[in-house]
């Protein structure tokens, strides 16, 4: 067993159980793509079992803090099972959970999701991509499911050195599955859609948002960056009758439309709009357009915190002129899922948005992502996902 020696003092964030370790804090040791080290500190007392990522800034993410403990597939089955025991506990309302969410389950470099009888997976670092053989198997024993599709086309690949990869790991078949989210069906292909194929982390966000719409008896609703339309099923649903989903995907809003039927819903209460999201809050205010509901839920401005400035004017631009499309005592809807992006920066940005659109709004509700994607406390870079719901007054 390779052992991987810290430079003094670096050993205090392993300490407090948090996974990396920085290429800046190794004082020797070197080790093979992906392979089990012993990590010590400067002296030489043992801090964790990590794997080794020649080509990453991240030279080690930790497996385990126990020094009992062997990295085998044992110990990717227990691993497996604590997580799927605490989903378990979640009681979610959806047969599309994500099931690991990285180093939050112990797990760093890996994410799964399950959609009905097919797991998704997404295979980021070093460790994960060494020990995949073991990881499909226990995935696999631990939900009696046989089919897993590897989606690791992820651009954060990269940076460990590893081509993208995207096709079945085990099993085989159609790639399309249909979701049962609330009490709404959702169709999407784990080959072709975004991410692992949807965005599972709104889950809850999209019930509240039915929720509101139906309280507010919300009937013009604007669905910005709706991807494949889930928030706009969740506001007929709601009992909204003119619905505009907004998305610069014609694949996504393709599906949207699908949804609009497969639901139920009558067609005519939904228009889907191939288009730029800032351009088309523009040409509404233009148009004198007011919305009793509107969701902003654009993708990552900021990969990270070196990015927030530019993000940040970014995120204010669209929610300036959200605001401006509500009628009075509208609800908005706004999220931003950069990590780059904290929740105070968050609040500050809507807050300015707020005041060059010349309106205030009452904050009703602070959210994050479903609790499947889970926060803990040694790990804070895991948070990513925050909305902020404010009425306008
Ligand atoms: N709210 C969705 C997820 C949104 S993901 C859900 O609940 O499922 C972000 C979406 O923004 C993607 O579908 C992407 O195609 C779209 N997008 C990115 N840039 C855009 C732009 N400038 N204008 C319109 N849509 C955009």
């Amino acid at each position: 067993m390779k052992v991987i020696k810290l430079r003094e003092g670096k050993e205090r964030s392993l300490l407090r159980r948090h996974p990396w370790v920085f290429e800046g804090s190794i004082a020797k040791g070197k080790a093979d793509f992906g392979e089990t080290v012993r990590v010590e500190s400067a002296g030489g007392d043992f801090l964790c079992w990590a794997a080794y990522s020649p080509s990453s800034s991240i030279k080690l993410r930790a497996w385990s803090f126990d020094e009992a403990e062997r990295i085998d597939a044992a110990f990717f089955e227990r691993r497996i099972a604590a997580a799927l025991a605490y989903r378990a506990r979640l009681a979610i309302d959806s047969n599309g959970q994500r099931l690991i969410h990285g180093e939050a389950d112990g797990l760093p470099g890996l994410i799964v999701d399950r959609y009905a009888d097919t797991l998704v997976a997404q295979f980021l670092a070093a460790g994960t991509e060494a020990w995949k053989g073991a990881i499909a198997d226990a995935l696999l024993a631990a939900t009696g499911l046989t089919r897993l599709f590897e989606r690791s086309d992820s651009g954060v690949r990269q940076l460990e050195g590893l081509t993208p990869v995207k096709g079945w790991v085990r099993g085989e078949g159609a790639t399309e599955v249909e979701l049962h989210e609330s009490s709404w069906k959702l169709k999407l292909d784990v080959a072709e859609g975004h991410k692992t194929g949807y965005y599972l982390d709104q889950r809850d966000n999209r019930r509240e948002f039915a929720r509101w719409v139906r309280q507010l008896g919300a009937q013009r609703v604007l669905n910005c960056y709706s991807y494949t339309g889930g928030f706009s099923v969740a506001a007929l649903a709601g009992g909204a009758t003119d619905v505009t989903s907004v998305d610069s995907s014609g694949p996504a809003l393709a599906r949207a439309t699908e949804h609009v039927t497969l639901n139920g819903f009558n067609p005519a209460h939904h228009q889907a709009l191939d288009a730029d999201v800032n351009a088309t809050l523009r040409g509404f205010i233009k148009e004198g357009r007011q919305f009793d509901a509107i969701v902003l839920d654009p993708p990552k401005f900021a990969p990270s915190a070196a990015h927030a400035e530019r993000a940040s004017r970014a995120y204010k631009d669209i929610n300036r002129l959200g605001l401006r499309l509500l009628a009075p005592g509208g609800l908005l809807c706004t999220y931003s899922c950069s990590g780059g992006v904290g929740p105070e920066l968050f609040h500050k940005i809507i807050a300015g948005a707020g005041m060059d659109a010349g309106i205030d709004a009452y904050i009703v509700d602070r959210v994050g992502a479903a609790p499947d994607h889970p926060q803990t406390l040694v790990f804070p870079e895991g948070e990513y996902l925050k909305g902020l719901l404010v009425m306008r007054r």
